[in-house]
């Protein structure tokens, strides 16, 4: 295996790293206080062509690696995770369901606009009464004639109330389980289609979460994504490569809070010497660095045995697993770091640790990935 980036995937974290720099740092403070979604920067990034990132370029993609995808979600969350988790969102789920279980008129249809941002997509599985437990959803789509009819309710849809195209999950044979659930593309326009309550979240404030209601929503029978029974199975292949992006986005944010303690402890003077002459933050910097190169190490993995065509639904809950519960200590740490300033909102460690604590909840919760990766292991069913 060898993790020394190639001269495209070089050249993708030097333009990634400059414009999150540039772009989003100074604005990412103002974001996160006045709770507005990043429309400038969600377009200069559509420009960069970052919001098809893993799509064919015949489709209106770049044409990237999963590897290079990483690399992206990493370096933007390293400055803003609110735009972090919007791209990974739209690139590996609201676009990547229709490219990877879509025909080719879907895929023309949509893929393409997506691919060069002319709409944001979106993807929702989860419902007020089931989340991990996602083939319990009750969600429903009956046949009608020439169309489908759907009715049910969606909550925490990341993209929710400001995306073109949501893929949706709904049962057309509720008796088979998760074998009678079946994925669609929603347009936003249509009627039913209902935008619910907006979440009030602990971070991540410059992202769109919400609740989408569908009420007698009817869609042409054209929209059923893949085969119909199929959505559920086709869902679990996505999320590794969600996952993938999610461990991305708490490495990246991790990344930014060892960078702000590192320049603080220098700065900081207490009983005469700067405070990284202490042991103690020498330890917690220490611990810091380690796991976030033990967390690039398996997300680069997951990301690269992917990009070899393999099965890395281990890998891939493994890398979130871990980024996500180091970069909250991270998070922590930074903040302990930082001591009082830490806790304010003159350092971007404060929004760092409110942001990072979704990465273990978000695309299957920690505990979700525990039993993932202890059935691969025992060889047991999902
Ligand atoms: C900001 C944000 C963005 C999101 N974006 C999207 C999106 O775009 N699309 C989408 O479909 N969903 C989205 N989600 C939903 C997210 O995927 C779910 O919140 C998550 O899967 C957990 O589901 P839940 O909230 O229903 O918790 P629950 O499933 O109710 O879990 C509650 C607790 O019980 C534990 N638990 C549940 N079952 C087990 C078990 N078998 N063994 C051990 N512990 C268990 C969980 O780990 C958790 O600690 C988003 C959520 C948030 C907060």
């Amino acid at each position: 295996m060898d993790f020394i980036l190639n001269d495209d995937q070089r050249i993708i974290q030097k333009t990634v790293r400059e414009f999150a720099e540039k772009e989003i740092a100074p604005v990412a403070p103002i974001y996160d206080k006045s709770h507005e979604f990043p429309w400038d920067v969600i377009k200069k990034l559509a420009d960069l062509n970052f919001l098809g990132i893993l799509i064919p370029e015949k489709y209106g993609g770049a044409g990237l690696d999963y590897l290079s995808y990483t690399i992206v979600i990493e370096e933007i969350s390293r400055y803003d995770a609110s735009i972090g988790v919007t791209l990974a969102a739209h690139n590996s789920l609201g676009i990547g369901h229709i490219y990877a279980a879509g025909n080719e008129k879907q895929r023309r249809k949509y893929v393409t606009r997506l691919a060069k941002g002319e709409i944001l997509g979106a993807w929702a599985l989860t419902e007020p009464g089931a989340g991990s437990d996602a083939a319990g959803i009750e969600t429903t789509a009956v046949k009608d004639g020439n169309e489908w009819v759907l009715n049910g309710t969606k909550r925490f849809i990341t993209n929710g109330s400001i995306c073109g195209t949501v893929v949706v999950m709904a049962k057309t044979d509720p008796s088979k389980g998760a074998h009678g659930i079946s994925a669609f593309i929603v347009e936003k326009d249509t009627p039913g289609f209902i935008i619910g309550r907006q979440e009030e979240k602990l971070g991540l404030n410059a992202s769109d979460t919400s609740e989408l209601i569908l009420d007698d929503c009817r869609i042409p029978k054209e929209n059923l994504l893949g085969k119909e029974g199929e959505g559920f199975i086709d869902t679990m292949r996505l999320l590794d490569t969600g996952r993938i992006g999610i461990a991305a986005m708490a490495l990246g944010i991790a990344k930014g809070a060892l960078e702000e303690s590192i320049k603080y402890s220098k700065e900081r003077v207490a009983f005469g010497h700067p405070i990284s002459e202490f042991q103690a933050i020498q330890w917690k910097i220490a611990d810091m660095a380690t796991e976030i190169e033990a967390s690039r190490l398996l997300t680069f993995r997951a990301a690269f045995l992917k990009d070899q065509g393999g099965n890395v639904t281990k890998e891939a809950a493994m890398a979130k697993l871990f980024s996500s519960e180091s970069g909250i200590r991270a998070c922590s740490e930074a903040v302990q770091i930082l001591g009082g300033y830490g806790y304010t909102k003159d350092f971007p460690v404060e929004r760092y640790f409110r942001d990072v604590r979704l990465c273990a909840i978000g695309e299957g919760t920690s505990e979700i990935q525990r039993l993932v990766i202890a059935r691969q292991i025992l060889g047991l069913k999902r």
